[in-house]
């Protein structure tokens, strides 16, 4: 029997790239594809349907459903549209789903597909920092099998297969450190969009690219890591690697660490979580260790990155802290793209939004339910809007 799959955000880079793995797996003669879902990009959409013969296409514009139609009349792949009809899609039954949508919007999907799906590939790391906790129980509930598609999530996975989570020592998640790696604080004071969009090793979407130059992206991850692992903050350490071969590692309390490395490719963390636990050939490069010669490490300096110092706030704030934190880094991303703030002021946005609401958060619990998670996250994004530079 076919297997069947779903992918919500199938016309990102995550998504685009998860479409090209189930093509080159055979498409739609392996697998059943029952819902993809994009935004803006709808001829993508329609077109990624009509290759994988989806049962549903949906945009999450309600403004596009007729262009949506149009490009799919005919076709047999039915169209819908709107934000509710994304998170109704994910209420259907699949052996396999992709969370892949950006941002807190990808949080009610992804526990619509944590309800739904034997097994929830999540790229969506959002949805861990803003309710963990809230993410983990509905998986646990339903008996949903969770890979995290992170490539450095997804190399402690892999790693945990050395150990069990008992026996971590420390959790070591590797950092690029982004295009401003060699770049001074006054430097970086100038950095232009393009400038922070042009990540040296991965290729992804814009609003992580810029994450990675800030490296607020790393500070989701510390929050994430905590919350897929459930190790102490303490526990968790960033170092920066700048060619990111080895994805992240693991120190057992013997301390032996056990690495993963791979060439930086997402197609090996999604083939890993589309095949798990099968290990079949992907297409990504192999590595050359002779032409590689150095892999090198650094402390990361948090006066020139402080997301993650602000991480570590969050994981002390406990609660809602990490919706928080994500709504205002979302708020600060649209106001640097829009030319609105400087590069830095996105920590300064992101830090005084935090401690404005950090008792209010630290009083919360994602467990209260997604309202819960999602009336501060437009609260924390209201302030972030309203946020005035110094
Ligand atoms: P992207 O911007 O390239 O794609 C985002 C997808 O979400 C698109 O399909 C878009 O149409 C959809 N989308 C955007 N806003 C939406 C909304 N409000 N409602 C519904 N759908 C919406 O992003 P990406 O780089 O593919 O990242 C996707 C997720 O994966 C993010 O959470 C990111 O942090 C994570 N991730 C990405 C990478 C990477 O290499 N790109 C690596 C690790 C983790
Ligand atoms: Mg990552």
């Amino acid at each position: 029997m076919r297997r069947t799959v779903s992918i919500f955000g199938s016309t990102g880079s995550i998504g685009r790239n998860t479409v090209d793995l189930l093509c080159r797996q055979g498409g739609a003669e392996v697998y059943d594809v029952k819902v993809l879902t994009g935004a803006g990009n709808v001829t993508l959409l329609a077109h990624q349907a009509i290759e994988l013969k989806a049962d549903v296409a949906v945009t999450a514009e309600a403004s596009r459903l007729v262009d949506l139609e149009a490009a799919l009349a005919g076709t047999g792949v039915c169209a819908t549209a709107g934000v509710d009809a994304v998170v109704d899609a994910a209420n259907i039954s699949v052996d396999w789903g992709m969370s892949a949508i950006v941002g807190s919007a990808g949080l009610a999907p992804t526990l619509e597909l944590a309800k739904q799906a034997r097994i929830l590939a999540l790229a969506n790391k959002e949805s861990l920092v803003c309710a963990g906790e809230l993410v983990q129980a509905t998986c646990t509930e339903s008996g949903c099998i969770l890979i995290p598609v992170d490539s450095e999530h997804c190399a402690i996975f892999q790693a945990l297969a050395g150990g069990s989570n008992s026996d971590i020592s420390r959790i070591i998640l590797t950092a690029s450190g982004g295009p401003f790696n060699d770049w001074t604080k006054s430097q970086m004071a100038d950095a232009t969009l393009e400038q922070a969009m042009a990540h040296p090793n991965w290729d992804m979407g814009q609003r992580i690219s810029i994450d990675s130059a800030t490296m607020f992206n790393k500070a989701l991850e510390v929050i994430e890591a905590k919350q897929l692992f459930g190790v102490r903050s303490d526990q968790i350490e960033v170092i920066i690697h700048p060619q990111s071969i080895i994805h992240s590692m693991i120190e057992y309390n013997d301390y032996s660490i056990i690495a993963q490395l791979a060439a930086p490719d997402m197609r090996g963390a999604i083939g890993f979580a589309l095949n798990w636990p099968d290990r079949p050939a992907l297409p990504v490069d192999k590595l050359d260790f002779g032409a590689i010669a150095h892999l090198n490490f650094a402390t990361p300096d948090e006066d020139q990155f402080p997301a993650l110092r602000l991480a570590r706030r969050v994981l002390k704030i406990g609660g809602l802290a990490g919706a928080v934190f994500n709504a205002a880094k979302e708020s600060a991303l649209d106001r640097f793209i829009s030319g609105d703030i400087s590069f830095l002021d996105m920590a300064r946005l992101v830090e005084s939004v935090l401690e404005d609401l950090h008792i209010k958060a630290g009083q919360g619990s994602s467990l209260d339910g997604l309202s819960a998670v999602m009336a501060i996250d437009l609260e924390a994004k209201e302030r972030g809007f309203k946020w005035v530079p110094a």
